[in-house]
Order: structure tokens, then C-alpha cells, then sequence
């Protein structure tokens, strides 16, 4: 939407301005920086950087002529991304021109360096291990300035099916081949639910009533199941032993959420992301009673994947799986892969996904779902001016374009806005109604993530779900000392860091003070 946004603007701007004299006062205030990307005027009052008007303002300079720019009204202008975007995103007001990191020197006519070595920007060689390794080696650090998977020199090599077999390695040359060679009529059709965020009374009752009743279940008679990234804040953990107890997944989402969207794919060390996800697990662990073994999933908040960092804390810590990468619109759709070799779609948008070979780390990629001419990873980015029929039709489409073809899985990501207020009731109905019409198919199975990796790793075909033991567990009654409190304990308690009170919920023991980062336990220092 951005994007398009600030594309409009360029058209009209550039033909208007060049048809009034007002150019040859611009070209005398702002000076030219003719590097073909949009700038703000260096020469800019100080103190007024950070105002709505003056962050708005934006200029390209082609052959020494100075082109102002303006964002629409109440965007900021993002330097880094060259877009304009919401206020809240917007974190470099006060830079004036987008940084960018000088390139290595990898594809020249005659190789600069000796064999195991890669030239810096300047010409200079290192050693090719330390390019892209997150660190900078170079004068000026070009060795980490051009790190995406076609370019990383120590990228993963592209998928290689005789050397990558199940059940720890599944790839294909464009990600739409279906695992252990099956027939696309004899795949069970999964359908995956997933919902980000805190879980609380908020969206309880929609969770057990509405979305996931006990009535509702898989052919072979177990109840229908999703997945749950859970974010730290707000989160009632005896809500969340709850799910886990019933068969749901808890996942990852981290502690605390924070913003500004790019600083997980750009800033965020090693140590960051530890913090986060792990601390998140451990958090889930202690106070939801989670199985930390049963604990497999990341998925980045706003889905802006961490590069190679973050797939490194995932393989030091034994995460199974991401799901943040959004794929573009396939048709066939795309099948989850391991991160053996590389991936086998596009990074979307401005994302960094990673460029390293992790062997045996899954991603489930967000294939988008399409509404009208709009597609989108989240079902709830959307527009929300579709009518209950016509979303009802929009969820068949969808599934078609899956169960006809290779029978990818379907995933469907929410957050649980979707489902409220004045829109979110018809959002409900024509949800539950394709629910119901899936849960009527014999060969359609509503499953979670850690669900659909098992059958990946040993693909079976329809005709023998009904015994898959994997997705039988509703047989296996919950031992007692692991299943959820009836009346949890409310624990009241100061938070430092976001300088509140805050309530937390837990079948546990109350911690000291508010779990957060760096303190997952809540101790009291
Ligand atoms: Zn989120």
C-alpha cells in the first residue's frame, strides 16, 4: 500500500513540478544529491525534524534538478525503505540519506583474489568465510553489504533432491513438488489455523466456542487443532496451558512484540533474539506449563524474518520451525521445505530472509491468500469490505487453488481483530461456515504446524490417515499434573520496564516481579 502510495506521488509530483517555476527555488534551498534514490533536505530546521510536516517531506534530485516530494497527509517519509508509512514506523526522521553499505567486488570479469578469498569493495581480500557472517571484516564493510540468497558468497546451494531425503530434508527446485512422490488425490488436505498475539478473555471465547468447539472433528475423530504464536504482554497463561491441554500448539512470537517492524530483520543481534524467543519459551514453559520439547515454532512479529541471526539462535536453541516467510502468490502454492538448501521462492518485499544453508530447520512459507485482485499473508490485511457470501467464496477459492492442484497446505493466519466488532461478526459467520464444510470432507484435516511437520517427514497417503498415530493424540488422556487449574492465580505485579502494574495469570507459582527480557522468571533483583 505504501509503496504504491509513494510510486503515485513521484508520477504527479515529477510532471507537476516541472510544469511551474517553483523548481529553481527548490534547486536553490535543497541541495542535490543525485544518487537515484529520495533524500530529505539536509539543510532542515533541527528541531522540527521529528514534526509530522518536515519528516513528510522528501526530494530527488535527476541531473541536478531538486523534485520535492510530500507524503500524504499524516505519513512520515522512511528513509531506509523510501516509502512513505504510518507515524509509529517511522524511526529515522533525523537521517537524511538512506545508508547503504558499500558492495563487495563478486562478480568481475577476472577473479581479484586467490581461491577461498573474496574481494572487499576497495579490492582488498579476506577470507570468503567472512562475508555475510553478520560481522563486519572489510575497512568499510562491504563484506556485509550484499547478503541476500543470490548473493551471499556462502549462500546455500540450490536444492539437490538425491542428497536431500526425508525425514530430516525436504526440498524442490520451485517448492511445489509434493513429498514422498504421493498423487495429489491421495494427499490429505491440511488446513492449517494459526493465531498471533496475546491470548486472554479477549479472545477466549472465540478460541473454545466459536473456532475450536469440541464438536468439531478431523475424519478420524480427533478434535480439530491450531497453532498459537504467543506474544509475552497481556497473555493469561492459565488460558494457555488450557490450549496446549486440548491439543493446540504453542508457539513463539516473542516477549515483547516491539517495534519499529524493521529492527528484527536489521538490528537485532544474536543476543536480541535469544532474549525474545527464547525468553518467550521459557516464560511459556514456567507459567503456562508448556513442555519446553513442546515448544517448536518462531514466527517474528510483523513477519519481518531475521536473516541469518535469527535461524542461527534457532538452531543453537533446537527450534524445529519458522513460519514468517510469505511467499508470492503461486499457483500451484508452495509445500513447507527444510532450510538444507535454498529457498525455492522469493523474499517478499523488503523482508531478509535468510542466506545460509540451516539443515533440518523447516519453514512453513505463508503462501498468500488472494481476495479479488488483492493477496495478502495475514488474512486480516486484507480489505474488511467483503460481505459474508463473498468471503465465504473467497475462503473456496482459496482452497481450491490447494486442494485441485498439489494440495499444498492451506494456512489461514489470523489475528483475532478479524473476528470483532461490527465487521468481525460477518467475518465469524462466513469463517464458520467454511469450517464446516471443510470439517464434512473425509479427506480434509484441520491440523497444527508440529501436526503437519510429522506428516511431512513420513508422508502417508489418505487411506490410511485413519491410523496415522501422529494425529491420534485425543486418545492419550493429559496426566494430572499437567493439566490446567480451574481457578488460576491472579499475580499482581510491578513491571519495570514498561514502568505499570500489570496482571498476569498462572496455574504456577507468582513470580517476584513482571517477566520480561533479560528476566524471564520474574525475579526480584
Ligand atoms: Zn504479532
Amino acid at each position: 500500500m505504501a509503496v504504491i502510495i509513494s510510486l503515485l506521488l513521484l508520477t504527479v509530483a515529477v510532471s507537476s513540478s516541472l510544469a511551474t517555476p517553483q523548481r529553481q527555488t527548490y534547486r536553490a534551498k535543497i541541495p542535490c544529491i543525485d544518487n537515484g534514490r529520495f533524500y530529505r533536505n539536509p539543510n532542515s530546521e533541527k528541531s522540527l525534524r521529528w514534526s509530522k510536516k518536515i519528516c513528510g517531506e522528501y526530494y530527488l534530485c535527476i541531473e541536478e534538478e531538486v523534485f520535492p516530494f510530500r507524503c500524504s497527509t499524516g505519513l512520515m517519509f522512511d528513509i531506509q525503505r523510501q516509502i512513505c508509512d504510518r507515524k509509529a514506523v517511522v524511526d529515522n526522521c533525523d537521517v537524511m540519506t538512506e545508508v547503504t553499505t558499500p558492495r563487495p567486488l563478486l562478480n568481475t570479469d577476472e577473479p581479484i583474489c586467490r581461491t577461498g578469498e573474496t574481494a572487499c569493495s576497495d579490492g582488498s581480500c579476506l577470507p570468503t568465510e567472512l562475508f555475510c557472517d553478520g560481522f563486519a571484516d572489510c575497512f568499510d564493510g562491504s563484506d556485509e553489504g550484499w547478503c541476500d540468497a543470490e548473493h551471499d558468497p556462502n549462500a546455500a546451494p540450490a536444492c539437490d533432491m538425491y542428497n536431500c531425503t526425508l525425514p530430516d530434508c525436504f526440498c524442490s527446485s520451485d517448492g511445489t513438488l509434493i513429498p514422498g512422490g504421493l498423487n495429489p488425490s491421495d494427499v490429505p488436505q491440511m488446513i492449517t489455523i494459526t493465531f498471533d498475539d496475546a491470548v486472554n478473555d479477549e479472545n477466549w471465547d472465540l478460541y473454545q466456542n466459536r473456532l475450536f468447539p469440541k464438536t468439531a472433528l478431523n475424519p478420524n475423530g480427533c478434535p480439530i487443532h491450531g497453532t498459537f504464536f504467543i506474544s509475552h504482554q497481556y497473555t493469561n497463561y492459565a488460558q494457555v496451558q488450557k490450549l496446549s491441554n486440548q491439543g493446540h500448539e504453542i508457539a513463539v512470537h516473542s516477549i515483547t512484540h516491539r517495534g519499529p517492524e524493521r529492527w528484527w530483520g536489521t538490528n537485532a543481534t544474536i543476543e536480541d533474539w535469544f532474549d525474545e524467543m527464547v525468553g518467550q519459551a521459557n516464560i511459556i514453559n514456567r507459567f503456562g506449563g508448556v513442555d519446553m520439547e513442546d515448544i517448536r515454532g518462531v514466527r517474528v512479529p510483523f513477519l519481518s524474518v531475521g536473516w541469518n541471526r535469527q535461524f542461527l539462535m534457532m538452531r543453537e536453541f533446537g527450534f524445529v520451525y519458522d513460519s514468517s516467510m510469505a511467499a508470492p502468490v503461486s499457483d500451484p502454492p508452495i509445500w513447507p521445505y527444510t532450510l538444507d538448501y535454498k529457498m525455492p521462492h522469493k523474499c517478499l518485499g523488503d523482508r531478509r530472509c535468510p542466506s545460509r544453508s540451516f539443515p533440518g530447520i523447516w519453514e512453513l512459507p505463508l503462501n498468500q491468500i488472494t481476495m479479488e485482485e488483492f493477496s495478502c499473508a495475514m488474512v486480516d490485511s486484507c480489505p474488511p469490505y467483503f460481505s459474508e457470501n463473498e468471503l465465504y467464496e473467497i475462503f473456496m477459492n482459496n482452497f481450491g487453488r490447494h486442494y485441485n492442484t498439489n494440495r499444498a497446505p492451506l494456512g489461514l493466519y489470523f489475528h483475532t481483530l478479524w473476528f470483532k466488532g461490527e465487521s468481525g461478526r460477518k467475518n465469524r459467520r462466513a469463517f464458520r461456515r467454511f469450517l464446516d464444510e471443510m470439517i464434512k470432507r473425509p479427506d480434509v484435516w484441520i491440523v497444527n504446524n508440529w501436526e503437519l511437520i510429522q506428516w511431512m517427514r513420513e508422508p502417508t497417503p489418505q487411506s490410511e490417515m485413519g491410523s496415522f498415530s501422529k494425529w491420534s493424540t485425543c486418545a492419550e488422556t493429559v496426566p494430572l499434573e499437567k493439566q490446567a487449574c480451574n481457578i488460576p492465580r491472579v499475580c499482581k505485579l510491578k513491571s519495570r520496564e514498561l514502568r505499570k502494574e500489570r496482571y498476569m495469570y498462572t496455574c504456577m507459582e507468582c513470580p517476584q516481579t513482571y517477566p520480561w527480557i533479560k528476566n524471564e522468571f520474574g525475579l526480584e533483583f
